[in-house]
């Protein structure tokens, strides 16, 4: 690949890792992406493989981190903490197999494999002695690391004294800290609305978090804490033979353990887990990992294996993932015009691929956000798929733009791209709006989403003849649509690619959806904040839309499940004169203004029992037990196989752990009202 010298390209290597860890490790600033770091150590490994001479003592290939930063006290491991070797792909997983039967036979395969997830943090090791909390420390240069106790000390997750009468007198417990994505982006949104800069990714900022000399800004941040391993001084008893029982352990102890973990009998059995947890499971956590690690279930033979290099132990390899993570150029930020009028940027990429797919748009959010990342037309950007979400734009790389002539900033729109009115801020909020109910834009969002399936259904009243119908301007609002002069089989025929036959169909589609219920058509006017589930239960409370006409926010306050946000925005609408008239135009047209009545009446949740953790949005813990018992279902307080649902809010903790690895279901405070009142089943 390149034309340099081994040696001068292996030191050039070393330069760029050994800044690279500097970067990422002390200064929790990653100038590169770990997908082009981790190149750059394979490339260097495979030179010093081939031309051992060249191999330096302090090449990165054969360090664990980076020094600890002078400004924290230090801490000696007790027992070193290693760093892993990677398996990019099944068939590095199997010459891993292979490498260790060589050593030590088949014993390995035999006793087979513990596969979990490799949660992309912070490693952190805790010291108990006797049981309590003395030292938490980071893991440094693997041998000596910062000593940041007192930070430690505020994660709710952690321990501050085990439990269980077997705990060793000394001890280490190992383990990663993690931002969820949840708290990380609320973090980022606050951030926004203060005018900061925003974080660029949730390793690096809890690695952050946890290295800050003040701990009340460490307690401040929601970090959270797995563990994976143990290690006691020089061969002192351990009350477990196996790494499986080893985290079976840890969860007795109280220590926090990831979900989803495995124990395999084969290297087959690996793949499968693998596949599973990069292709589905991954996507679902709430927090990141780049992988798994496998590791021989035996604690016996893997001291036998030992440790290469003081680097890597020979018994664990790390399965790492394809990055969900990609770099390309933004070629433009386009500016759509949402339903309620607000400006919603969005990139044009150069098609990449992440994760299997190709991605060309991402959201961008508001114009605050791309402010505070300083995204630029023209810019190399990190994108990420999380998950089946739609994709986001993490941050520019500056690093790639070109100094002498470098992308201008971008501005924020003054006025609508769609109908050329001056935009409005709204107060609360970040985002920008276009203040004029008529706009062309507007009008196209509301009546797409009116006719949505999940509103009023209308079948093929697609995109497309949406944004006809408006050019042609045959329809304004929504009630336009239930006009007979306005719609009728001889208004659509006449527009281009209109057959008789599909215009008929859409004009019985339309006026079969004058049927659709109440809830139906409350979540198809667009209201701010209301949802589906907020609409059915205002559909249920009210019965009929002159009872909700004429609501106060406190009559609809006191229905559960709907909060502040939602009664406020309810009662704004309605007081509306634009609102009001639309609604009236629709109640001459012949739309239903009714609820149905409910048929089941009440014990949904017969047999069942549940778990509440968490805080709710709106229920108090009181509220949500009269609520699952009145339908006949049982509160308990701790997760096992018997627990039907847990239903979490806001810093879960444990509880939703367990439940994730047992498979229980998870509900959140509207899926369970939902359930409650019968509404889970749809059509
Ligand atoms: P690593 O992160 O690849 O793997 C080792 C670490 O995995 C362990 O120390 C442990 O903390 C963690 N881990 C998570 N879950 C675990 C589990 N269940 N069991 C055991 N360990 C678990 O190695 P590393 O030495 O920490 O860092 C190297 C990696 O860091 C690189 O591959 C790269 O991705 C990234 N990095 C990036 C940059 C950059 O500039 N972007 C710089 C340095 C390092």
């Amino acid at each position: 690949m390149t034309r340099r010298s081994p040696s001068t390209r292996a030191a050039e290597l070393r330069a760029l890792l050994q800044q690279a860890s500097h970067d990422y490790y002390v200064l929790d600033r990653p100038a590169l992406s770990d997908a082009e770091y981790d190149r750059a150590f394979r490339e260097l490994q495979a030179i010093e493989a081939e031309h051992p001479e060249l191999r330096t003592a302090d090449s990165p290939t054969m360090r664990v981190g980076a020094e600890p930063s002078s400004a924290l006290a230090k801490h000696a491991h007790l027992v070193p903490m290693i760093s892993l070797g990677n398996a990019f792909d099944e068939g590095e997983l199997d010459a891993w197999e292979e490498r260790i039967t060589r050593l030590v036979g088949d014993d390995a395969r035999r006793a087979g494999y513990v596969a979990e997830l490799k949660i992309d943090g912070a490693a952190v090791s805790l010291t108990y002695a006797h049981g309590v909390l003395v030292v938490g420390a980071t893991r440094g240069n693997g041998t000596v690391g910062e000593d940041v106790t007192a930070n430690l000390r505020t994660l709710r997750d952690i321990p501050l004294r085990l439990r269980g009468d077997d705990v060793p007198a000394l001890l280490e417990i190992r383990g990663e800290v993690y931002m969820p994505y949840a708290a990380f982006e609320r973090l980022n949104e606050a951030r926004v609305r203060d005018g900061e800069p925003v974080y660029a990714n949730p390793r690096n900022t809890a690695a952050g978090a946890l290295r800050q000399l003040d701990p009340s800004i460490t307690a401040r941040r929601p970090l959270r804490f797995f563990g994976y391993t143990v290690a006691v001084p020089g061969g002192a008893p351990l009350p477990f033979a196996t790494q499986w029982e080893l985290l079976d352990t840890l969860a007795r102890w109280g220590v926090p353990v990831a979900p989803a973990r495995r124990r395999c009998a084969s290297l087959a059995e690996v793949h499968e887990w693998a596949r599973d947890v990069e292709h589905r499971l991954r996507a679902e956590l709430d927090f990141a990992i780049d992988g798994g690690v496998v590791k021989v279930d035996s604690l016996r033979l893997q001291d036998e294996l030992g440790v290469v290099g003081g680097r890597e132990p020979r018994w664990a390899i790390a399965r790492k993932f394809a990055p969900d993570i990609a770099e390309t150029t933004l070629e433009r930020i386009e500016v759509n015009v949402g339903r309620t009028g607000a400006l919603n940027p969005f990139a044009v990429l150069t098609p990449v691929e992440i994760g299997g797919t190709t991605v060309q748009l991402a959201t961008l959010h508001n114009f605050d956000l791309i402010r505070a990342k300083d995204l630029r037309e023209g810019d190399v950007v990190q994108v990420k798929r999380a998950g089946d979400v739609i994709p986001q734009v993490i941050g520019p790389v500056p690093e790639r733009r070109d100094p002498a002539n470098p992308p201008r900033p971008t501005e924020a729109p003054t006025h609508c791209p769609s109908c050329g009115t001056a935009v409005e801020r709204d107060e609360e909020e970040v985002a920008l709006y276009c203040p004029n109910v008529a706009c062309p834009a507007r009008q196209l969002e509301a009546l797409v989403h009116f006719a949505s399936r999940g509103a009023m259904d209308i079948r093929g009243l697609s995109y497309a003849r949406i944004e006809q119908m408006i050019a042609a301007a045959l329809v304004h609002d929504v009630s336009d649509i239930y006009d007979p002069a306005r719609i009728s089989v001889d208004t659509l025929t006449r527009l281009e690619r209109f057959a008789t036959k599909s215009a008929e169909n859409l004009v019985a589609a339309i006026e079969a959806s004058k049927g659709q219920p109440l809830s139906r058509l409350l979540f198809g006017l667009g209201i701010r904040h209301v949802g589906q589930t907020a609409a059915q239960l205002l559909a249920r409370h009210f019965g009929d839309m002159d009872a909700l006409q004429r609501a106060s926010a406190d009559d609809i306050l006191a229905i559960r499940g709907i909060g502040e946000g939602i009664a406020l925005a309810v009662v704004a609408y309605f007081q509306d004169p634009t609102a009001q008239q639309l609604v009236a135009r629709l109640a001459e047209r012949g739309l239903t203004m009714s609820e149905p009545r409910a048929v089941s009446a009440g014990k949904a949740f017969e047999g069942l029992t549940f778990v509440v953790t968490g805080t709710l949005p709106t229920l108090s813990r009181s509220q949500a037990t009269e609520l699952i018992e009145s339908q006949g279902g049982r509160v308990t307080s701790g997760v096992s196989r018997a627990t039907s649902f847990v239903v979490v809010g806001e810093e879960a903790g444990s509880k939703l752990d367990k439940a994730t690895a047992l498979g229980i279901t998870i509900l959140s405070e509207a899926e369970l009202i939902e359930r409650a009142e019968g509404l889970g089943i749809r059509d």
